[in-house]
């Protein structure tokens, strides 16, 4: 038996079997067809990440994730135990393990004692899991004071909603869209996306459903897109300026969000924003496409809200100015704090400066709702900082609408809520 400790990611215990992955080799050789799965990496690209969950696979060990990275987030939204800062040995490949993603220890070839230990922890987690969801699954979060706040799930694929509906969040924040696009081997056609959109939209019935527009770039690329390769990807050509750039592709996309807006109460949201000109110019092409759809007959709601992710310095600032030409601000503090702090999210060797709790981060949110509140918008946070239980008292303080968290964080949150005065 070989204990590691590494670093929590995502909490759950899971007992299963070692599958060492190096995407240097193969993909995926030998991994259909098994049991439980526990994918051991170094790193896992988003893509990466999201094949694994197609393939069964239940926990990730990874050496270099950090707190916000994509397969960190992945891990959280799959609900899937994760750990990080564990070097990996290919001996472990096949071999039966547990994973405890709370106390960030993952036990090779575990002993009798062992299993039985980590047996009636799991089943002691998933008895305390149940009682939250049963407690709080139905009802508002509402402070004691009163104050409402909503809990949104965050989600990246189609059949997370299942998982949002699960655990009884009030409404999708934020919808990946680009996954979908990172899971495809071409161009997702118009109709594919729509029934996808239209499929969310419905089954989320009154219940806020926000699509984020394609995020692609960073780390975050396909082949199809044919992007050049960038010394700077995260500053670089990616999410609406994509979508600026190549209106086809953008406005493909587009459509399909506004006909399914006549199907439930579906949002617009655009990613990586940095002036009123970009919003401007993004909602030209909004009213281009509505003149297309209205010239077809084909219906859709004309006051769809569109809102943009503030996840820039330069959008905090000007957030006063941006408050006039949306409906709604959704505070992305993953790539917040890594611009605001210039701190690369992805980078463990800098976790220790990639600090939520700066200053800056926080005045950002303060200075942010606030330009919200006085224009008449409504503002939520939609980074992993929103499950910050530390930082609930203050949000709602700042006057913060909604927190959109991976879907297994909301029971939690709501109690925290209707715990606080
Ligand atoms: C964010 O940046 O906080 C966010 C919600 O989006 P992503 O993590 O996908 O960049
Ligand atoms: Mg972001």
């Amino acid at each position: 038996m070989k204990e590691i400790i590494g670093k929590q990611i995502h909490d759950g215990v899971l007992f299963g079997e070692v599958f060492v992955y190096d995407h240097r080799k193969q993909f995926l050789t030998g991994l259909q067809g098994t049991g439980a799965l526990i994918v051991a990496a170094e790193d896992l690209t988003p893509n990466e990440t999201v094949q694994f969950e197609k393939l069964n696979v239940c926990a990730f060990v990874a050496t270099n994730a950090t707190e916000t990275s994509h397969v960190a987030i992945l891990a959280r939204t799959m609900d899937l135990p994760a750990i990080t800062g564990i070097s990996i040995e290919q001996n472990w490949h096949g071999k039966e393990a547990i994973i405890d993603g709370c106390g960030g220890r993952l036990i090779i070839d575990p002993d009798e004692p062992t299993r039985r230990f980590y047996r009636s922890k799991a089943a002691e987690e998933s008895r305390n899991r149940e009682r939250l969801l049963e407690e709080y699954k139905e009802k508002k979060a509402i402070s004691k004071r009163g104050r409402t706040m909503n809990i949104y799930a965050n989600i990246s694929a189609p059949d997370d909603v299942a998982k949002v509906l699960a655990n009884g969040a009030d409404g999708i924040g934020v919808f990946k869209s680009e996954f979908m696009y990172l899971n495809s081997s071409d161009y997702p056609t118009e109709e594919k996306l729509f029934s996808v959109y239209r499929q969310i939209a419905a089954t989320m019935g009154e219940r806020k459903a926000v699509i984020r527009t394609f995020d692609i770039g960073a780390d975050k690329t396909t082949d199809y897109f044919q992007l050049d390769r960038e010394e700077n990807p995260a500053l670089g050509y990616r999410a609406i300026r994509i979508g600026i750039d190549r209106p086809a592709v953008f406005k493909t996309q587009l459509r399909a969000i506004i006909r399914a807006s006549a199907f439930g109460n579906v949002s617009l949201m655009y990613p990586m924003v940095t002036s009123v000109d970009e919003v401007i110019l993004v909602k030209k092409m909004v009213c281009e496409v509505m003149d297309e759809l209205r010239q077809a007959n084909i219906p859709f709601k004309k006051d769809i809200e569109q809102g943009i992710m503030i996840e820039t310095p330069a959008s905090v600032i000007i957030s006063d100015m941006l408050a006039q030409v949306v409906d709604f601000f959704s505070i992305g503090t993953n790539d917040l704090i890594q611009y605001m702090l210039a701190v690369d999210r992805q980078n463990p060797k800098l976790s220790n400066l990639y600090d939520p709790h700066h200053p800056a981060v926080l005045r950002s949110i303060e200075h942010v709702a606030k330009n919200a509140k006085a224009a008449g918008i409504w503002v939520e946070i939609s980074g992993e900082l929103g499950a910050d239980l530390t930082l609930t008292q203050q949000f709602m303080e700042y006057g913060i609408d909604s927190l959109a968290v991976a879907p297994s964080k909301v029971p939690l949150i709501r109690k925290a809520i209707c715990e606080m005065e």
